[in-house]
């Protein structure tokens, strides 16, 4: 199933794409819930009560009457991994690492999946990373790598959005992965039964059109299942928690010179079998600052 969160007639809930169109999950099953963390936790009921709707083949709302949101609103955590394909290390010029590097992007960066993201008036050092998303399905803690399949609720496409200069300037990753907007996720929440290797995956980045990065998940140095079993050997993951796998060659940081984006630029992303996200960047807007 493609699980999506979607706007329309002024209220966000969760539905099913069926192709073209979309099944309204708060009209077709009232009891179950409408939000997707919520939708996760409830389990392989709530997974049953979702493909009952799906094939019980009742109205749809038609997919270009809705507003696509991130199919996770707010993540509980979002856990990503830098450096995990051989060619990006070797473009960064870093040694390949003996352990996956892993840091956090804030929940609060989570972002749609055809929205315009920002360029942050802090910085103009704006880069793209096309990567394929893990979502976990259930609450969960040392995880032996032969089993951490079972605990993947799905897949979904992420663009890890990175402040190059913020990002490296100081020894943590945080502020340069975290600025608002700066995670586009989805388009949907792709359940793990239709995604039978997620390690052969093709996962390709354009910018404007022009092909920046294009490789297949089987490159990955640390797989899906590694890295499950590496976090939750530290602490709980939970229904919901977002984990972008890491990006292959081809960011434009490493670029001679470096082609940093622009307002104006448009990333898309395709990962075999999850479809597409694509997102413009505008400069971000002086609306932003708030205070309450
Ligand atoms: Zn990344």
């Amino acid at each position: 199933m493609r699980l999506i969160t979607f706007t329309a007639s002024g209220t966000t809930r969760i539905g099913v794409l069926d192709g073209e169109g979309v099944v309204d999950l708060q009209a077709a099953a009232p009891d179950l819930p409408t939000e997707m963390v919520a939708f996760l936790e409830a389990g392989d009921a709530a997974l049953e009560g979702a493909r009952a709707a799906l094939d019980a083949g009742g109205s749809r709302l038609a997919l270009t009457d809705v507003s696509l949101e991130s199919p996770i609103l707010r993540p509980p955590k979002i856990l990503a991994v830098g450096l995990n394909y051989a060619d990006h290390v070797a473009e960064a010029g870093m040694e390949t690492p003996k352990f996956p590097m892993i840091f956090n992007k804030q929940s609060t960066a989570a972002h749609p999946p055809h929205a315009p993201f920002h360029l942050p008036r802090a910085s103009g050092a704006l880069d793209y990373e096309g990567e394929l998303a893990m979502v976990i399905g259930k609450r969960c803690r040392h995880v032996p790598k032969e089993r951490a399949h079972e605990v993947i609720a799905g897949f979904m496409i992420c663009n890890d959005v990175s402040v190059r200069d913020w990002q490296i300037r100081v020894p943590t990753f945080t502020m340069g992965k975290s600025f608002d907007t700066h995670c586009p996720l989805g388009p949907a929440l792709v359940t793990s039964d239709e995604v039978p290797d997620p390690h052969s995956l093709d996962v390709r980045t354009w910018v404007n059109g022009e092909l920046r990065q294009s490789s297949n998940t089987k490159h990955l140095i640390f797989d899906c299942h590694t890295l499950i079993e590496h976090l939750s050997t530290a602490f709980t993951l939970e229904p919901g928690d977002v984990i972008p796998t890491g990006t292959p060659g081809g960011v434009g940081a490493v670029m001679k010179p470096p082609k940093f984006l622009v307002a104006g630029d448009v990333v898309k992303i395709a990962i075999s079998g999850l479809g597409e996200i694509e997102n413009s960047v505008i400069a971000e807007p002086e609306s932003t600052a708030r205070i309450g």
